[in-house]
Formats: structure tokens, C-alpha cells, sequence
């Protein structure tokens, strides 16, 4: 059967190198078959369709789950079989240092996974018990049924969705609350449009507001114009995957995604745009507030640029850059959300790991205009900064009490302990000067 062979494949492919397993798991199942990838822990069973009215987790629906269970700890079994004769047959003794060490780092990614296999089945061997004291298929935290289709899917879940996604949360709330290192970046890629006092501005305005980065104790601000060799090393690997556009923004108005006139360009030329050829795989993420979303790069996205005519690092290029390598959660305004999918795209094109993203929502005028310097919005009165800090939770939904003596260090202090990103509004309500 075709799909099981596609699935033996793709497992085999995700032991052994990352950015290959995340295209494996989007591959389509061409027969009606259970969709089998990478990230489905079996290459076949059939659904369990329960009669109307039957009991939950009766002994039809615990012998259904207990044989998924024994065959998918028979296939880690096998695998981890494969992996030991697999190491005995190859342990040659290389003459050659440099190969004796690719030798070591294929060994050592086998051991890895080993060992996850190892952690995994006795997670299977604990579910097994709890089949046996007929103590499966309840959500531990609350208690009520997880449900046919999840636990299919997940056979060793021991939470329901809800408060799986609730204990999510939490964790991105723990790092943010305990050991989370703050610091700023300031995307200063674009000199021709900037103003040379706003960067000034906005670190006068962080440090008033106590905002300002925090590394290893030390304070920082690291600025994107200090990356140019970064964002030149990301480029020459995805080489083989640009071309040259000298397409005119007039020649490509009116098409939404970019058509690919240039894609037969592929040696470097001068006064032209670097584009990355898009590949039709799926991205997808969930934002900790906005929810799940999932694109299908080509038809959503489109080739998109790089690095632009005038020299300068397009912005989604580098953040994706900087991003992957430097952080573990990111916090940002909505309007980068529709930008996202291009830069986990890239991140996977480098094999670098996506953070965690939480968008939230920016402030609008009473017409619906976002504030920004374009819409000329008023800038922070930095001699009323706790003030400031005050209405700023209370617009995110934090509900911060009334101390009109506190100082910026109480209201940052208030925050960190109180924070809830669960109470943050999808919109917020509109800006009013003075509020
Ligand atoms: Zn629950
Ligand atoms: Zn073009």
C-alpha cells in the first residue's frame, strides 16, 4: 500500500535531519487511508465507530485503544532494534579524522533518538497499566472524557484539549514570569526611510518606562544593521533557491502574488530584487492569542523578496534570521501576524527552530486607523511614564488597581507578577488622548 510506504519513509527522514521531517509531515495520503507522517505515531488503523449510545471506554473501545498501543510499541521496539544492528554493522574504523567524526555525529544523532524511543514506550507501558485499572480516556486536570478521536490521534494523552492548551499557556507565562530574558532589538534595516532621531527616541522613551533590554544582567540593545554578516551567511545557504526580479512595482500591481516572471533569472545581475522561490508546502502555527493558522506558501504567499533592489535586507528575511537564532518566544503587534508564515518559512529553509509568537493587538484611532507615525499618533509623554505603564494594562485587559503615587518600578513589578495573557482582548478599545 502506498501510503504505508511513504510513512516508513518520512519516519526514517525525521530521525536524521529536521528541516526533511517538516516537509515529510505536509505530504499529502493519496488513498482515503488514515493520513500516516512523520508526526502520526501509526501507520495504520482503522477509526473506531462507536453505536449510538454506547458507553464510553466500554471493553470494545478499551480493546480498540490497547491494540493501537501494543502495535505502536512493537514498531519502537523493532526500530530500536534496527538502530543497535544498524550502529555494530557500520562501526568501521575509519583511518580519515574527518570521517570518523561524521561517523560520531551520525552516531550520536542515532542515540538520541534511541533514547527518545526508550522514554517514549515507557510512556506506552504506563497508559497500558492505566488501561488495565480501566483508568483511561479522563482528562487528569478536569476530569471529563478526552474522546475517541484525540486519543487516536494521541493514544498516551492523559488531558483534554482544553486544558492541555490551558497548560500551554501557562508555561509561556512561567517563562515570561520567571527566567525570561528581555531585550530589544531595534530593526533599523531601512536608513533612507528613517528618521535619525526617532532611534534615540525610542531608547530615551524605553529607558524612562524601565523597558529597556536586559541580557545576562547586562543591558542591551541589539541593533539589525549589526547583522550584515548573519544575514549574508543565511543567504548563501538558500542559494539555490533565489533568482533576480527587475519586475517594476507597476508591472506587478494588481497581482496579489507574485507571478514568477523572473524565476528563470538565477545569476546575480545588478539593480534587481532577490526573491525566494516559493515551494508549495504548508506552514502553519498557532499564535498563544490569535489562535492556529496555516498557509499554503505558494498559493497564499507567493515568491516574496529577500533582499531588495536597493541593497537593503528585507525586513521579513532578516527578522526570520534573527528570530530563529536569538529567541524562544516573541511578542509583537498584529500587524506583523499576515508576515509570519514567510518568516517560519525561512527559518525552516535554515533549519533554524520558530518561537513561540503571541501578536497582540495595536491601538486605533475611533476610525479604525492603527497609531503610528504615519498617522501622525502623539508620542509618549515621557514625564508621565508610570501613568503611562498604567493605561497601557489597563488597555491590554490587565486590570491594574488604582495607585496614582506608584512609580514605573511598582508598575512594572505589578505586571510581572499579575501578568494574564489569557485577559488580553483580540481589539482593544479605541485610543482617547488623556484616557
Ligand atoms: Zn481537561
Ligand atoms: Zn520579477
Amino acid at each position: 500500500m502506498a501510503t504505508k510506504a511513504k510513512a516508513k519513509t518520512a519516519s526514517k527522514t525525521a530521525a536524521t535531519k529536521k528541516a526533511a521531517s517538516k516537509k515529510a509531515s505536509t505530504a499529502k495520503s493519496g488513498s482515503t487511508a488514515p493520513r500516516a507522517t512523520a508526526n502520526s505515531p501509526f501507520r495504520n488503523y482503522t477509526p473506531y465507530e462507536p453505536k449510538k449510545k454506547e458507553t464510553y471506554m466500554n471493553e470494545a473501545q478499551l480493546a480498540h485503544f490497547r491494540e493501537m498501543l501494543m502495535n505502536w510499541r512493537r514498531e519502537l521496539m523493532e526500530e530500536v532494534d534496527r538502530t543497535v544492528h544498524h550502529m555494530q554493522d557500520e562501526a568501521a574504523n575509519f583511518p580519515d579524522p574527518a570521517d570518523r567524526a561524521t561517523q560520531e555525529e551520525e552516531f550520536s544523532i542515532e542515540l538520541r533518538t534511541r533514547d527518545r524511543e526508550r522514554k517514549l514506550i515507557k510512556k506506552i507501558d504506563q497508559t497500558i497499566d492505566r488501561l488495565d485499572q480501566e483508568d483511561y480516556g479522563y482528562c487528569d486536570t478536569c476530569g471529563i472524557e478526552i474522546g475517541l478521536r484525540r486519543l487516536e490521534a494521541r493514544p498516551t494523552a492523559t488531558q483534554c484539549v482544553d486544558c492541555k492548551s490551558l497548560d500551554e499557556i501557562k508555561d509561556y507565562l512561567d517563562i515570561r514570569q520567571r527566567g525570561g530574558q528581555w531585550f530589544v532589538r531595534l530593526d533599523d534595516l531601512d536608513p533612507p526611510r528613517q528618521d535619525p532621531l526617532a532611534d534615540s527616541q525610542i531608547i530615551a522613551a524605553l529607558n524612562v518606562h524601565g523597558l529597556i533590554g536586559n541580557r545576562d544582567g547586562s543591558t542591551v540593545v541589539d541593533y539589525q544593521s549589526d547583522h550584515q554578516h548573519r544575514y549574508e551567511t543565511a543567504l548563501q545557504r538558500v542559494q539555490d533557491q533565489l533568482f533576480y526580479c527587475n519586475c517594476s512595482r507597476r508591472s506587478l500591481s494588481g497581482e496579489p502574488i507574485y507571478p514568477g516572471t523572473c524565476r528563470g533569472r538565477k545569476a546575480l545581475q545588478a539593480d534587481c530584487a532577490v526573491r525566494l522561490h516559493v515551494q508549495d508546502i504548508e506552514v502553519s502555527f498557532i499564535d498563544e492569542l490569535q489562535g492556529a493558522f496555516s498557509y499554503q506558501m505558494a498559493s497564499d504567499q507567493g515568491d516574496f523578496i529577500v533582499k531588495r533592489r536597493d541593497g537593503l535586507w528585507a525586513y521579513n528575511f532578516a527578522a526570520a534570521v534573527d528570530d530563529g537564532q536569538d529567541a524562544t518566544h516573541v511578542l509583537r503587534g498584529e500587524d506583523l501576524l499576515e508576515v509570519t508564515a514567510q518568516q517560519i518559512y525561512v527559518m525552516q529553509l535554515l533549519d533554524l527552530a520558530p518561537p513561540q509568537y503571541a501578536h497582540l493587538p495595536v491601538l486605533s484611532f475611533a476610525d479604525g486607523t492603527k497609531l503610528s507615525k504615519q498617522t501622525h499618533a502623539p508620542s509618549l509623554n515621557n514625564h508621565q511614564a508610570a501613568a503611562n505603564l498604567r493605561s497601557a494594562l489597563s488597555y491590554l485587559g490587565q486590570n491594574p488597581p488604582v495607585e496614582p503615587a506608584w512609580a514605573v518600578s511598582q508598575w512594572l513589578q505589578w505586571g510581572l507578577s499579575n501578568w494574564r495573557l489569557d485577559r488580553v482582548p483580540k481589539q482593544l478599545s479605541t485610543y482617547v488622548e488623556n484616557a
